[in-house]
């Protein structure tokens, strides 16, 4: 989002772009009925998508059926505090009166933009970005080094292919071992159904904001997934370094944009998806209370988001953009909370990366499915394949000794023996009979 005029939750943007929805325009949308909910807006289709990948989901048949139209509760503090979900300023104002427990306790922390923190050693740099609305080459900021780099969406003006492609070359070719990249509600080409559907004032959604002609947006979301040395994340989670990073581009409803869900049902669905064992959320728009505040001292973020990551996820870090004027760090004791909008609330990309180190945990391995076959470059190698690598290497060793010494064989053995462990070729380790050759 970005609170574009007086206080609105990203949507709008200024100087040659698409024309702003009107200021009053998300009050007056809160009203309307989405037209495409044949999507995912419905709290029937998240479910769904709940139970395909959680084995806690109450099963459909047997669920009671509330609708988006219909109350929800977000509950805190062990179920003592419950609000509802639609009005964030409304419900995060009573759970405060409500409650001093230090989980919904808000501190806020300095930023760290580096360069003058020193890192520690041995630990994992995490660097995070976001709402880089398409001026991701003229950041005033540089960018530190580090090994992983968080782009938390809204990458885009209005999701131009040609934008996009742009943006992944321009992030993939970014100097981090590791670069994860999420959606957000300006990247409208890469949500396949809202693209291709009917905005709310009944026109293709995609001719609100593409004027010149509709976009390849198959080859946009192809250049999310195939571009390499790029992880791109649509609620899904990737391990590095023994780190759960967890992605997901939705947020509240805001001036029909994309990746859009009601509040209520909708978000709360969405948000049961999420592994309780994340370490690192990353979510386009912010939990209730946390670098939410709009300009308008509304609070726009979610309620349902927040009950989850206070009551179940717990992550060290939950990294999100999309309110430009919330860019800043806050604390809860639990977790960190990071908005790291880079753009400020004029689309100036002026605020800087935000940073934070991890300990390493496992300075070996980076499993993950995900990057196998995201074609990210990073090559697991399973333990059966070091054995076979192994074999080989003794093989072609053998072969090379027998080749260039033409030394009887019972020397040729004790020169393998040694070898293995990676001493090959090392002569200072090579048995006293070798050396003499
Ligand atoms: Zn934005």
């Amino acid at each position: 989002m970005n609170s574009k005029p007086r206080g609105v939750p990203s949507g709008g943007r200024k100087g040659g772009a698409p024309p702003l929805p009107p200021p009053n325009s998300y009050i007056r949308q809160k009203t309307n009925k989405r037209n495409h909910n044949k999507r995912k807006p419905t709290w029937r289709n998240a479910k769904t998508h709940a139970t395909a990948n959680k084995t806690t989901a109450t099963d459909p048949a047997t669920a009671p059926t509330p609708t988006s139209i219909e109350p929800c509760y977000a509950s805190f503090h062990n179920n003592t505090i419950t609000c509802r979900s639609e009005d964030p300023t409304l419900a995060w104002n009573h759970v405060l009166s409500k409650s001093t427990a230090p989980c919904l306790q808000v501190s806020s922390v300095v930023p760290r933009t580096l360069f003058a923190s020193p890192r520690a050693p041995e630990t994992l740099r995490v660097v995070c970005i976001s709402d880089t609305h398409g001026k991701h080459r003229r950041m005033t900021k540089d960018i530190p080094a580090g090994d992983v780099l968080i782009h938390a969406g809204d990458f885009t003006n209005c999701g131009h292919t040609s934008q996009i492609k742009d943006f992944c070359k321009w992030m993939a070719g970014m100097p981090h071992t590791h670069k994860i990249l999420i959606c957000g509600n300006h990247d409208i080409t890469c949500d396949k159904d809202y693209y291709n559907g009917t905005a709310k004032n009944g026109q293709a959604s995609w001719k609100r904001f593409h004027h010149n002609g509709k976009n390849d947006d198959v080859a946009a979301r192809r250049a999310l997934r195939e571009t390499k040395n790029l992880i791109y994340l649509e609620d899904e989670s990737i391990v590095i370094d023994g780190y759960s990073f967890y992605g997901s581009p939705w947020q509240p409803e805001f001036c029909d944009w994309a990746f859009n869900l009601d509040r209520g049902y909708p978000c709360k669905m969405m948000w049961e998806k999420i592994p309780t064992a994340t370490d690192i959320l990353i979510t386009h728009g912010p939990p209730v209370g946390h670098g939410d505040m709009v300009s308008q001292q509304q609070r726009a973020g979610c309620v349902d988001l927040l009950s989850a990551v206070t009551e179940r996820i717990r992550p060290l870090y939950h990294v999100f953009g999309h309110v430009h004027e919330g860019y800043g760090v806050t604390t809860n004791q639990t977790t960190t909370f990071i908005n790291a909008s880079t753009c400020t609330l004029s689309y100036r990309p002026n605020n800087a990366p935000i940073v934070f180190d991890l300990p390493r945990k496992n300075l070996n391995t980076i499993p993950s499915t995900k990057m196998e076959s995201n074609n990210s470059g990073i090559i697991k190698i399973s333990a059966k394949m070091k054995r076979t690598i192994a074999l080989l290497t003794l093989i072609l060793g053998s072969c090379c000794v027998f080749l260039l010494f033409q030394q009887p064989w019972h020397i040729h053995y004790i020169f393998l023996k040694d070898s293995v462990n990676g001493l090959l070729f090392d002569r200072s380790s090579l048995p006293t009979t070798m050396k003499d050759l």
